[in-house]
């Protein structure tokens, strides 16, 4: 079954409220206007509603019939500090924030579901809307898994979706087991002693040994990692100093850590630690570092992988679901929820082929003609587990 007809007729409706919410964009746990807008249509589709859960994100509950099943689907509504660059009529209207990871149009996809699953209702069980705040790094997922997100709505399987630029539209991508890396955020703080700059011999330079850390860090991955265990470390930012004539006491190095492996995470770690403190002191400096896991790697129980890839299929063709695609080193904070509740999380093709315009770019947006494949995915999903 291709696109249900009703989901198709939702294409002027849906690109309406994609592109409100793009001109309208929020930080994480900052959003109010979103939430306000998910919860109010949902209460127009008769579905209860539950705000507040995990600081700013909304649950919609709908049941039907008297079946046990319980399904979760799951879109983020958080948006980036980034100044768009994008001149269109949608374009943000909140200066220096911007949807450029796409999450408006995971709102929509899954707000269009929710209308047509509450007016066809051909399903016979629980679906649970999820609505998460703070998908960027900062642990919405976290957010409302510790706020009893699945103790208060059960869930038997959850699943979610992210766009892919580049990805043609009307194509889908699902991979079974690890599909993205978990992520870490580290700081390292050296201590030197404070000199002139005129006279380093009075001191021990902080610089000089951030420069030192930064090049030896690197060798963990290269060196510390099974070459066959994928990992990446990228010191993002040095600070130090403040004049010209003055060694500074301090300097700090920050960055993130990906990898597919809780294991490997840990490795990680233990070895930046010896590294930078071992460094440090061989220049006579002191160095603390605070390593934090932020983002749990992502892993698609195999069963589900599978059931969502046959939904994908029936919409578009087996043709344009693609098995196993490689795996993603960016990260995504549904791997907490995945971690409670067995799932699958999948991608959707936003198109204009190869070097499309990547997410977290100023002139980003999310194709509003993707919206009637990924509502019909988990509308489909929905008639096809929780059967009538
Ligand atoms: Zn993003
Ligand atoms: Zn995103």
């Amino acid at each position: 079954m291709p696109i249900p007809e009703r989901i198709a007729a939702l294409q002027d409706e849906m690109t309406a409220w994609r592109r409100d919410i793009h001109a309208h964009p929020e930080l994480g746990f900052e959003e109010h206007r979103t939430a306000g807008f998910v919860a109010k249509k949902l209460e127009e589709f008769g579905i209860e509603v539950h705000r507040g859960v995990g600081k700013t994100g909304v649950v919609g509950v709908l049941r039907a019939g008297s079946g046990k099943g319980r399904v979760g689907l799951r879109a983020d509504m958080d948006a980036l500090p980034i100044k768009e660059a994008n001149t269109f009529a949608h374009r943000s209207t909140n200066e220096g924030r911007m949807h450029a990871c796409g999450h408006d149009g995971h709102t929509t996809m899954l707000l269009g579901a929710a209308k047509y699953i509450a007016q066809t209702r051909n399903f016979d069980g629980t679906v649970h809307f999820i609505f998460q705040p703070a998908e960027e790094g900062i642990g919405g997922a976290r957010a409302m898994v510790e706020d009893g997100l699945f103790r208060r709505f059960p869930c038997d399987a959850i699943f979610g979706m992210h766009n892919r630029p580049g990805m043609p539209l009307g194509a889908f991508a699902v991979r079974a087991g690890p599909m993205m890396a978990g992520g870490a955020f580290f700081d390292i703080d050296i201590e030197g002693r404070g000199a002139h700059g005129a006279r380093p011999e009075s001191g021990v330079d902080s610089v000089l040994v951030a420069a030192h850390v930064t090049t030896a860090l690197q060798s963990i991955v290269a060196r510390n990692v099974r070459p066959v265990d994928t990992a990446v470390l990228s010191v993002t930012q040095i600070h130090g100093g403040d004049a010209y004539n003055v060694i500074p006491q301090r300097a700090r190095l920050s960055g993130t850590v990906r990898a597919f492996s809780n294991e490997v995470m840990a490795l990680i770690g233990r070895n930046m630690a010896r590294v930078a403190e071992g460094v440090a002191a061989g220049f006579g400096a002191r160095a603390q570092t605070d390593y934090r896991p932020i983002f749990a790697p992502l892993v698609n129980d195999a069963q589900e992988a599978d059931f969502a890839a046959a939904i994908c299929g029936e919409i578009v063709g087996a043709e344009r679901v693609k098995r196993d695609p490689p795996l993603i080193m960016a990260s995504e904070d549904f791997s907490f929820m995945l971690n409670e509740v067995r799932g699958c999380y999948i991608n959707i093709g936003n198109g204009d082929g190869e070097g499309a315009c990547e997410v977290h770019n100023p002139s980003y947006d999310f194709n509003d003609r993707a919206l009637p494949y990924g509502a019909s995915f988990f509308a489909r999903l929905v008639e096809k587990r929780l059967v009538r």
